[in-house]
């Protein structure tokens, strides 16, 4: 599935200290592939791994952790936008707001009516009428009277008038007539578009000149709810869509490509047959949904929030003097210690938890190099170079640790130093990698 191969992406980036155009075009090609799966359409999918590449490349690792979380971030940040952004609500401020809905046969268009019908009664604090509009078939209207009674909502309809647009005109003066502030016009759908289907909802969509027009698609039809979009939408240029069917296991691929080829946002989604499956739509939730990998992107922001930009310019300065010591060293490792429990942020990473089962990790991974270093005089912490044999002794005898782990230490430390003045740019971020970690 999406997940498995967005890890097998990631894992690509495991151990590469810099993001590089080339293990970011392989991760991406797989980004690319995972989209296509969950339905996208091949030339967003190509323009999107376009956009996250370019933003990719060259930039420098922001944290300690690996760089394919960055690359995750910046992919989740990059769907979320496409998907736009923030939620959008709907506009009620008609008096009665009146709601069409439009769709094909069978896309959930009479679920959702009284889906949204609950909501704005129960949430909302709404007086909702729901009509309807779907003549042909007299199941359709009784569908409809059966969700009205069982969310006691009134439904309007005329069972024996054969035009959709004076029932939707009759019922909207109901409404006003009858303290109803909200109106949700349902309307029949054919099973594919029709020159038919499509004047009568655009006659309705005319005479009564709805608040909000709402796309309702099926999120499991994949690539032909694009065409059907982009067929109403020229129609009606409707104001929002409506991704029903979004529980199971669909990817919902579906929303990403709707929203790139219609630029409407995506305002509900239906996510069971139960009239309380409705959820406002969040693109950064829909983002979670598609990548399949909630943790990570948390993970990667605790990282972000926990570096202290303003200390990592200062210990810059300090490895441009010479100056850097065992006390900036000490800062780094109580910086990495804030992030968290080791154990937990190995968790977070995908894959990392299979292949780490049987490993043993250290809780406090830095305990003994801490108790070494708390074992040096002040000077000695910022002027390494004075430590002898001598004070190597004493230093291994106060902190209980053997004069080998001493010597280790020091060891580490010297080519860290050297490397660190050799890759000034990066400054002190990479502590923890070149640690050995
Ligand atoms: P319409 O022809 O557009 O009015 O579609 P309906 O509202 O009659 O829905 C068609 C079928 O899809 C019905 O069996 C609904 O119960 C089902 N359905 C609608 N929305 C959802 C949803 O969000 N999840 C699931 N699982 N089924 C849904
Ligand atoms: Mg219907």
């Amino acid at each position: 599935n999406l997940s498995d191969k967005l890890d097998k992406a990631f894992h690509i980036l495991k151990g590469h200290g810099k993001i590089t155009e080339v293990n970011v075009a392989e991760t991406l090609k797989e980004v690319r592939r995972a989209l296509l799966d969950a339905d996208v359409n091949f030339k967003i999918a190509k323009d999107f791994t376009t956009a996250v590449k370019e933003k990719a490349i060259g930039q420098n690792v922001l944290t300690t952790l690996e760089p394919g979380q960055l690359l995750v971030k910046l992919v989740k940040d990059e769907l979320t936008e496409l998907m736009g952004g923030e939620a959008t609500g709907i506009n009620l401020s008609g008096n009665p707001s009146v709601i069409l809905m439009s769709g094909l046969q069978g896309s959930g268009k009479t679920t959702f009516s009284g889906k949204l019908a609950n909501y704005l009664k129960t949430k909302k604090n709404k007086k909702p009428l729901l009509v309807a509009c779907d003549i042909y078939r007299p199941a359709a209207i009784n569908q409809l009277h059966v969700v009205g009674d069982q969310i006691g909502v009134e439904v309007y309809s005329e069972p024996e008038n054969k035009n959709a647009v004076q029932i939707a005109l009759n019922a909207i003066q109901h409404a006003k007539s009858n303290g109803f502030n909200v109106v949700i016009v349902d309307t029949a759908g054919r099973l594919a578009i029709d020159e038919e289907m499509m004047n009568e909802i655009a006659n309705v969509h005319a005479a009564i000149k709805p608040q909000e027009t709402l796309f309702v698609v099926d999120s499991m039809t994949g690539q032909d709810a694009v065409n059907t979009a982009k067929a109403f939408n020229d129609r009606l240029n409707f104001d929002g869509v409506i991704l029903t069917k979004l529980d199971g296991d669909t990817r919902g691929g579906a929303a990403i490509s709707i929203k790139s080829v219609v630029n409407k946002p995506i305002k509900f989604i239906g996510t069971g047959e139960k009239m309380e499956a409705i959820d406002v739509f969040y693109p950064s939730r829909m983002a979670d949904r598609i990548l399949g990998m909630g943790d990570v992107v948390s993970l990667v922001e605790r990282a972000q929030e926990q570096y202290d930009e303003e200390e990592a310019r200062k210990i810059q300065k300090k490895i441009a003097k010479n100056e850097f010591g065992f006390d900036d060293f000490l800062a780094q490792i109580q910086q990495v210690k804030k992030m968290g429990n080791m154990k937990d942020l190995v968790g977070m990473i995908p894959g990392a938890g299979k292949a780490l089962k049987d490993v043993e990790i250290e809780d406090d991974a830095f305990k003994h190099i801490e108790a070494i270093i708390y074992s040096m005089t002040p000077k000695e912490r910022t002027k390494p170079s004075i430590i002898d044999m001598k004070r190597k002794t004493r230093i291994a005898k106060g902190s209980g640790r053997k004069i080998e782990e001493v010597n280790q230490l020091m060891k580490q430390f010297d080519q860290m130093s050297k490397m660190m003045k050799m890759m000034q740019g990066s400054g002190g971020k990479n502590l923890m990698r070149m640690m050995g970690g």
